[in-house]
């Protein structure tokens, strides 16, 4: 079976320090917990950034840059930033979320599909979608295509063969938000049978389900999400340290299960992306 790509998604834009002092608001906090994660085996660091007074969700850019800067400074980890803009609002909300690829991450996250979300709608709609996967591929950036729903994953693959998305094209499954699909291993097979062949792709789940669903997308063959973005908790009852721990659960659970875990440069040749200079995590 093909390496494990383990991404860390550090930080989110819900969760707070009331509901566990360990989550990161800072371009410092975030940036750490995000090396922390490669030191642990990730290949990957999805990032959102905050306000770093009130830990409100943020998109300034420059926030954004920061944390590129000190996790490049010290690491090949392989950077991927959001375009949510859950925060955004107004007519320019939708420029706005694009901005992250200015910064010509490795990769940046893609929405395909509008969802309620929790009491919100998370909307996305088509015409900013296509802008959104034209302005990636312009910038060298790999979308990742992030499906909340099945009906998604149709869209998905509507950009994939409208030639807007490069090969591979790297796809997330997001299953557990509310209210997108369920997080069931029923789900997680559907999802998996609707993918075009040659996707690469990665399952991320909430809460409690994030280590079931997790484990079974890895004995799929697929990748796996985990981090303080979609869990706070290690255990029932037990708050995580760090996004660190999470990682390194599941870098044991691959070995345990005869699954080698992808190294940064791995994962980039895995990808598609641009090689860097390869920095030693002493995995
Ligand atoms: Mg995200």
């Amino acid at each position: 079976m093909e390496k494990l790509i383990i991404t860390a998604a550090v930080s989110g834009s819900s969760p707070t320090k009331e509901q566990n002092p360990n989550v990161p608001y800072t371009p410092e906090e975030i940036a750490d917990q995000a090396l922390g994660a490669w030191r642990a085996g990730a290949a990957i660091a999805h990032i959102h950034v905050r306000d770093p007074q009130t830990g409100a969700a943020d998109s300034n850019v420059e926030l954004f840059a920061e944390v590129v800067e000190h996790i490049r400074a010290d690491s090949d980890l392989i950077i991927n930033l959001t375009t949510s803009g859950l925060n955004l609002t107004g007519s320019d909300a939708g420029d706005r979320r694009l901005d992250p690829i200015s910064l010509k991450p490795d990769i940046c996250s893609l929405d395909v599909g509008s969802v309620n979300f929790g009491r919100r709608v998370f909307v996305n709609p088509l015409d900013w979608v296509e802008r959104g996967a034209r302005e990636m591929k312009e910038a060298g950036v790999k979308p990742e295509l992030e499906v909340f729903d099945i009906g998604h994953i149709r869209q998905a693959n509507q950009l994939i063969a409208d030639g807007l998305v490069a090969s591979p094209p790297w796809m997330q499954l997001c299953l557990g938000i509310q209210w997108g699909i369920e997080a069931t291993i029923e789900s997680l097979v559907e999802m998996r049978r609707r993918l075009p062949d040659e996707a690469i792709w990665s399952v991320l789940a909430t809460g409690a389900q994030q280590l079931p669903i997790t484990t079974h997308a890895l004995l799929m063959g697929g990748h796996v999400r985990v981090g303080f973005e979609d869990n706070i908790y290690l255990e029932r009852g037990k708050k995580a340290d760090s996004n660190a721990q999470f990682v390194e659960r599941t870098v044991n659970l691959s070995r345990n299960l005869l699954r080698e875990v992808a190294t940064c440069a791995e994962a980039r040749m895995m990808l598609g992306l641009r090689a860097v200079k390869t920095v030693t995590n002493d995995q």
